[in-house]
Parts: structure tokens; C-alpha cells; sequence
């Protein structure tokens, strides 16, 4: 058995260094020697990319397509009446695997009935960038559809306090005073989702 192993790994130990390739020595014909097949072959391949359509895009003139299922950026969702959805019920920062959620609740006053939907309402709501892992976990957590990942991207900041967003930074701009800044954050995914 162990001659059998022994033949057995010297035939694999062969074929894996045994990789030389023997060399074309033949003399170059005439053609060869004037290079010109091979230029015009090269010649050839590059015109032919010219005429291709380029692969790369020029962002961010333009942007690809994004995928059904892209997450980007978190936005705390308003109602048709530009009322903040988010209760602050905690679920969100709960279901976040990365602990990236934070937020402070509020009573909501008397005369406050046209800005927050419900009696409670997040009066800070923290999310940070640098630990969310767009895994969407909040948006499917939320009682309220007031959290949803949009087709943004998070902007890329020079200082790691410039990934804490706050309220100002997620909050959906209000469909009554600013439709067309609603229906552009909004974008193609949200209309999936209602
Ligand atoms: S997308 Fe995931 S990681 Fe990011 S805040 Fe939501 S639950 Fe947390
Ligand atoms: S976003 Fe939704 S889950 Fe998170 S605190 Fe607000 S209502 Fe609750």
C-alpha cells in the first residue's frame, strides 16, 4: 500500500513540475520578419474596440440602473400630510444588527398634530454610517413604514462625525411643501414598497 502512495505521488509530484514548454526555435519567414501581419492584427483589434459601445459610463453624469433590491441610504419616512411616521418605538434600533441606530422619544404637544402623526415621536434619531451594513433590517423591523432604505448612496465625508446622520439628514422632504424634493427622495424603490 505504501508503494502504491509512493508511486502514486511521484507521477503527481511530475506532473506539476513538468510544465516547461519547448521553444519555437524555427528561423521567421519573410513575413514574420516584416511584422506587418502582426501589426495589422493588432490594428485591427483596436479599430474594432472604437467602434464598440464603450463599457465604462461617465459618473456621476450618468448613473447605472440600480437593482430592484438595492439599499442605499435610510430615510425616515412622512405621511401624505407631511407628518413624521416614526413613533420612536425602538423597534428599528432593536432589529439593528449593527447597532448603528439610536434615538430619544417625545411627547407630542397640543398644536403639534399637523408635524408628527402619532403622540410619540423621535425627537433625535441618530443612525451611524460607518456601522450600517445596509442590511435593511430596520425598514423590515418598522411598524410604521417610517424607515426605508433608498436608492442613495451615504456621501463620502472627510470627518467620521460627518457619518453621524441625524433627523435633518434622513427626514423625507415634506410632500405638501416641497413635492417635487418628496418625489425625487422617494425614487423607484419606495414605489415598489407602497
Ligand atoms: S440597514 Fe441594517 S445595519 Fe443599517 S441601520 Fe438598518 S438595520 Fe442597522
Ligand atoms: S423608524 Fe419605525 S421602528 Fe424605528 S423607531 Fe421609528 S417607528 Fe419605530
Amino acid at each position: 500500500m505504501r508503494n502504491f502512495c509512493v508511486a502514486r505521488n511521484k507521477k503527481y509530484m511530475q506532473a506539476l513540475t513538468n510544465r516547461a514548454k519547448p521553444v519555437d526555435r524555427r528561423p521567421m519567414t519573410l513575413l514574420e520578419r516584416a511584422y506587418l501581419p502582426a501589426i495589422f492584427k493588432g490594428m485591427s483589434i483596436t479599430f474594432g474596440h472604437m467602434f464598440k459601445k464603450a463599457p465604462t459610463i461617465s459618473y456621476p453624469e450618468k448613473t447605472r440602473p440600480f437593482s430592484p433590491v438595492f439599499r442605499g441610504l435610510q430615510i425616515l419616512n412622512r405621511d401624505e400630510q407631511g407628518r413624521e411616521n416614526c413613533t420612536a418605538c425602538g423597534l428599528c434600533a432593536v432589529a439593528c444588527p449593527a447597532e448603528a441606530i439610536t434615538m430619544e422619544a417625545a411627547e407630542r404637544k397640543a398644536g403639534e398634530e399637523n408635524l408628527y402623526r402619532e403622540e410619540k415621536y423621535a425627537a433625535r434619531f441618530e443612525i451611524n454610517m460607518l456601522r450600517c451594513i445596509f442590511c435593511g433590517l430596520c425598514e423590515e423591523a418598522c411598524p410604521k413604514d417610517a424607515i426605508y432604505l433608498s436608492e442613495t448612496f451615504a456621501p463620502a465625508n472627510f470627518q467620521r462625525k460627518g457619518f453621524i446622520y441625524g433627523k435633518d439628514d434622513l427626514l423625507i422632504p415634506n410632500p405638501v411643501t416641497e413635492p417635487e424634493a418628496y418625489a425625487k427622495a422617494k425614487g423607484n424603490r419606495a414605489a415598489v414598497k407602497s
